[in-house]
């Protein structure tokens, strides 16, 4: 499939080039993961596979409507082995190559009124100077743990006990960007 940008070459195992997007306008929140992942890469969404949902559920969780959420990533082409099977973290080569993607997509989200970017997962936190040197002055830059990592660490089973505490863990972390508090003790 030909693609409009061929600058680092992720294009060439990607289905789809997955820039940033936000269901209602304007967006009130950023959130700036690693790459498009399988589900990502087939339906041209960010943050729509298993560990996209569970940032969405713990987003809605702590008062944030996703749809209000502009969900983007470092690179917007899914990096994985050439047969497409394994998700791999995209090089710092890779990343600088969607730097100026990414960087025009938070100019114009901060202009729309965007004061909170969170940073989902330690590729994206290495951003977290660069990220502050394009938005405006005020604008607060958290870091989080990626659901990805959370999802891995245990909790297949939705209902389970594991996926559960995983959930609440996410919360939490989220709830502290907003300065917020779900508890209803
Ligand atoms: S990841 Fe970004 S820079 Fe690389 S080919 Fe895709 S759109 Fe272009």
């Amino acid at each position: 499939m030909k693609h409009p940008c061929n600058k680092c070459g992720l294009e060439k195992f990607a289905y789809k080039q997955v820039g940033g997007n936000c269901i209602l306008h304007p967006p009130v929140v950023v959130v700036v993961g690693e790459g498009p992942g399988k589900s990502e890469d087939v339906l041209g969404t960010a943050f729509v596979g298993p560990a996209g949902k569970l940032l969405r559920h713990a987003l809605q969780q702590a008062g944030v409507d996703p749809a209000r959420v502009w969900f983007t990533n470092l690179v917007a082409c899914r990096a994985c082995d050439s047969l497409g099977e394994t998700n791999r973290i995209p090089t710092e080569e890779e990343c600088e190559a969607c730097w100026p993607r990414l960087k025009h997509e938070l100019r114009q989200v901060c202009k729309d009124g965007v004061t909170d970017v969170i940073l989902a997962g330690k590729t994206a936190a290495r951003y977290n100077g660069a990220i502050q040197s394009v938005c405006p002055s005020g604008t607060r830059v958290h870091e989080i743990t990626h659901p990805a990592a959370v999802l891995r660490q245990g909790g297949a089973n939705e209902d389970g006990a594991a996926f559960q505490n995983y959930i609440k863990r996410l919360e939490e972390e989220v709830v502290q960007c907003f300065g917020i508090s779900t508890s209803t003790a």
